[in-house]
């Protein structure tokens, strides 16, 4: 009987230690689960952006790592429309790819690495050279939201004049992390970043987010264009108050357009 605690004890940690070990497979399953689908999901969005014209050759679209808030996920440098789950890479908040392989890197992962180190709300960013929006980062006319789907514009969209961080002789491109940390600062708390004779950064909560926010862009940027270019009166642009609301509302039905966009960039 004097024996029987100590063979209790023994058999108590033996099953406390085999649920221990179950728990840490089960965590690691889900683990492995979540970033294999943040990997899929990053792809889909390069796809996605590529086949909505929102990035052709260039451009670019990353996410915060979800289990490790330091590390963010982007392609090495290729056409977005081309990525796979192989070509993503793993990278830290200085730029540095944590295993390179002897893989090109794009020449500006300092928008990304600066930007999560700037605001760590940040989960997603789409760099691009959307093409209607390059008008109003070379003219004094402000990117503002003409309809609900944009309505996060509300938050106003600045310009980064790359020439007062870089001086007169750069070749435009984000290539240090000084020049990357600018630009955080400019973007400040808008979602939308102009870069003057280059194109735009758009943040957003996740990838969904960020790829809607990055496709609307553009469409404002169209269609404020063929407003201004109607005329007849001034612009009657969403009010500060329903940009918020409506901004709100929409986040809830992004899904939607992402299962469509999904399934065109992927032709099945
Ligand atoms: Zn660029």
């Amino acid at each position: 009987m004097r024996k029987s605690v100590p063979l209790l004890g023994a058999f108590l940690l033996a099953g406390a230690a085999a649920a221990l070990e179950c728990a840490e497979a089960a965590r690691s399953r889900t683990k492995e689960a979540t970033d294999q689908t943040q990997l899929d999901d990053l792809v889909v969005a390069n796809r996605i952006l590529s086949d909505q014209g929102v990035v052709d050759g260039f451009g670019h679209v990353s996410a915060r790592h979800e289990a490790d808030a330091t590390r963010f996920l982007l392609a090495r440098s290729m056409a977005p429309g081309l990525v796979t789950a192989d070509d993503i890479m793993e990278f830290d908040l200085d730029g540095s790819a944590l295993d390179p392989r002897g893989r090109t890197l794009y020449v500006e992962r300092f928008i990304h690495s600066e930007i999560y180190k700037a605001h760590p709300e940040i989960k997603a960013i789409v760099h691009s050279h959307s093409p209607s929006i390059i008008p109003f980062g070379t003219t004094s006319v402000p990117l503002r939201p003409i309809y609900h789907m944009s309505s996060f514009l509300g938050a106003g969209v600045p310009i980064f004049e790359i020439r007062e961080a870089g001086g007169l002789a750069t070749d435009m491109l984000i290539r240090d992390p000084e020049l990357g940390a600018a630009l955080a600062r400019r973007l400040g708390k808008s979602a939308v970043v102009l870069m003057r004779g280059h194109g735009d950064v758009v943040v957003g909560s996740n990838i969904q987010n960020v790829v809607w926010r990055a496709y609307y862009t553009e469409i404002n940027a169209r269609m404020l264009a063929q407003a201004i270019a109607i005329g007849g009166g001034p612009i009657m642009y969403l009010s500060a108050e329903e940009a918020v609301l409506t901004d709100a509302s929409m986040q809830r039905v992004e899904a939607r357009p992402w299962q469509l966009w999904k399934q065109k960039a992927l032709g099945r």
